[in-house]
């Protein structure tokens, strides 16, 4: 049996309105690239149809696979699950909402031809999308690119085409809190962009809550940089320092001048000050402990309830 050449994963919470018209446009492009194709459904514990959907297009086409996960286990797992049981030359990870057009997955592609083995969707526009998210994202993507020591697209989030080789690599790297931007950026490898306009969610809402959002967010930057734990080393140096001039100079006042400054304001200016940065701190350190703490336990990333494919081993491709 021929290899597939192009392989499609599709995370899918609760997306049933949308899941017909994805299949639609993707049938569409995928048949002006190759007919060895798949493409792989992950379920990640839908509460409406989208499962029975899934299954009912399945029986039209048997290209189409599907995972069916055990519960919700957020985005990323879901599509780490893809990731470890696709079989392709090449592999496109595109949303189920239709915010990423499946047209551009013949630009990708193209580009994958001319021998690129990760070709990120960079956003120019987005759509739909609220000014606080597009500014946070912003700010966002500004703030990591500075702390990490490697390249990290701007403006780019999970659609993307990567090679076999990338996904080998990939599903080698053992963390529990996947940030799989990140990922594939730190491993290097020729990378390009094409660009594309971010439409509005077709239907549904997004189930990026903000604390969703703030996780992701959280695992991107402790993932990749050490940076917040210096900074918090060394914000306590320097206070240190300054409380140690403070300390002369009380002491100094008191029995030199024999001037006791009488102030509860400069008392609960200072103890409030030095709590907040304290609670920070052991924040800073608490969120470096708990990634120890999910990899140390070691449990599978997710649990499979049904599949129309063998999910029993990862299989190095
Ligand atoms: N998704 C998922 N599990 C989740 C949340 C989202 O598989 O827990 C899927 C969702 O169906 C969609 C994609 O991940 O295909 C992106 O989610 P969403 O549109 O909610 O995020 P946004 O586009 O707002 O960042
Ligand atoms: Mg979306």
């Amino acid at each position: 049996m021929q290899d597939n050449e192009i392989s499609i994963i599709i995370p899918v919470y609760n997306e049933c309105n949308n899941l017909q018209d994805l299949y639609d446009r993707l049938i569409k492009t995928l048949a002006g690239i190759t007919d060895y194709y798949e493409i792989l459904f992950i379920n990640d514990g839908s509460t409406d149809d989208s499962m029975s959907k899934i299954r009912a297009i399945a029986e039209t086409n048997q290209k189409v696979l599907f995972i069916d996960l055990s519960r919700n286990f957020g985005h990323q797992i879901a599509v780490s699950a893809g990731l470890e049981h696709c079989n392709a030359n090449c592999t496109v990870i595109i949303d189920s909402d239709l915010q990423d057009p499946p047209e551009l997955i013949a630009d990708l592609y193209s580009k994958y031809k001319e021998g690129f083995d990760v070709v990120y969707a960079k956003r120019e526009k987005r759509k739909g999308e609220s000014f606080l998210k597009k500014l946070t994202a912003k700010l966002y993507y500004r703030l990591l690119k500075s702390i990490v020591s490697f390249e990290i697209p701007l403006d780019a989030g999970d659609f993307r085409l990567v090679s076999k080789k990338v996904i080998n690599a990939i599903i080698s790297m053992p963390e529990q809190n996947k940030f799989l931007r990140g990922q594939i950026a730190w491993l290097g490898f020729k990378q390009t962009h094409v660009l594309y306009h971010r439409d509005s969610r077709k239907y549904g809402k997004s189930a990026y809550t903000y604390s969703k959002m703030f996780r992701l967010a959280f695992d991107g930057i402790t993932g990749f940089s050490d940076k917040p734990l210096l900074f918090v080393s060394r914000l306590g140096f320097v206070i240190s320092i300054f409380s140690f001039l403070l300390i002369i100079f009380a002491v100094f006042s008191h029995y030199v001048l024999e001037q006791t400054i009488t102030g509860w304001t400069s008392l609960i200016i200072s103890a409030s000050f030095i709590g907040g940065i304290q609670l920070l701190s052991i924040g800073v350190i608490g969120e470096y402990i708990s990634r120890i703490n999910v990899n140390v336990k070691n449990r599978p990333l997710y649990i499979v309830d049904a599949s129309n494919i063998d999910t029993s081993e990862k299989k190095e491709k």
